[in-house]
């Protein structure tokens, strides 16, 4: 292996003890500790692991986590009517709605129905539209991880071309968002996208956010370049892989992210850093934050 390997859980254990820090410091001038609601709708196996490490990262820098667990028949009713009243406590500064939703559930009237201020995911529409406008209230979680790893190893951005694989609303749009903020010239990749080994091996900073597992191969990077996997797919055997092969993209790429201690973990991590802005935003008013 040639290239150097981003360590998410490194960067991860050192943005969360600053959290921790953070989270005490704004507990003794205000007297109020942050809280964290987290709605899980059915019995998600995958959801139910990503609850559970949620809460004990909330619990672990000293916010308060609550979770409403609804039964898999819950109506969309009733969750909009937990979700009004979670709006109203002052006592709840993030709210958390685990996805996938049951298909009973519309996902759009469930995102827009959250308070733009304790939107910790950044997915109402108001937050799209800010992050849009480069003046974001809530950085998206996973992609602002990505630019946590970016940042913390010095990797540069200014200038430099990078090419995203995928689009979705979590993870790809977003994600062309803050690194055109960070003045990289950006292309956004997907499933109609032609030539596409042409396109990702001009990049600097190719990440890969398509959700197929060692998809991006040697072939498909440029020497020299950082690659970033945002990928997670479980594979036959139970074990998890990442969008890029991550043994023969090491021997071309100069940094790459490991699936999983990746990017992975630096999603959580985000997480927690905007449940301390809205209780910051609840407290002290938005202007001062
Ligand atoms: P989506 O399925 O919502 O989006 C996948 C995107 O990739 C789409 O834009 C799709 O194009 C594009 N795509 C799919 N196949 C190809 C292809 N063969 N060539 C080019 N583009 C393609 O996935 P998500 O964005 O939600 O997730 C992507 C991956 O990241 C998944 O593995 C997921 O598990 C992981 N993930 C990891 C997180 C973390 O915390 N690290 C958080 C969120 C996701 P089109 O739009 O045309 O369909």
């Amino acid at each position: 292996m040639t290239a150097k390997l981003i360590d998410g859980k490194a960067v991860s254990a050192a943005v969360r003890e600053k959290i921790t820090a953070d989270v005490a410091s704004f507990i003794s001038k205000s007297g109020v500790t942050p809280a964290l609601a987290v709605v899980v709708v059915g019995s998600d196996p995958a959801s139910a692991v990503y609850v559970r490490n949620k809460h004990k990262a909330c619990l672990a820098v000293g916010i308060r986590s609550i979770e409403y667990a609804l039964s898999e028949e819950t109506t969309e009713e009733e969750l909009l009517s937990l979700i009004e009243k979670l709006n109203r406590d002052d006592t709840v500064h993030g709210i958390l709605v685990q996805l996938p939703l049951p298909k009973q559930i519309r996902e759009d009237s469930v995102l827009r129905a959250i308070s733009p201020l304790k939107d910790v995911d950044a997915f109402h529409p108001e937050n799209v539209g800010r992050i849009a406008a480069g003046k974001p209230r809530f950085l998206p979680c996973t992609p602002a991880g990505v630019m946590e790893l970016l940042a913390y190893y010095d990797i540069p951005t200014d200038g430099k071309e990078c090419v995203i694989v995928g689009r979705s609303n979590i993870v790809g749009k977003p994600l062309f968002h803050l690194m055109l903020g960070a003045n990289a010239t950006v292309t956004v990749c997907h499933s109609h996208t032609k030539n596409l080994a042409e396109i990702t091996r001009r990049a600097d900073i190719l990440i890969a956010a398509l959700g197929r597992a060692r998809f991006i191969g040697a072939d498909m990077i440029k020497p020299g370049a950082v690659v970033v996997d945002v990928g997670i797919n479980r594979l036959p055997d139970g074990k998890l892989a990442g969008d890029v092969d991550f043994d023969a993209a090491s021997e071309i790429a100069s940094y790459i992210t490991p699936v999983p201690g990746g990017v992975g973990v630096m999603t959580v991590t985000e997480l927690l850093k905007n449940t301390l802005t809205a209780a910051k935003i609840a407290v002290f008013g938005e202007d001062a934050v």
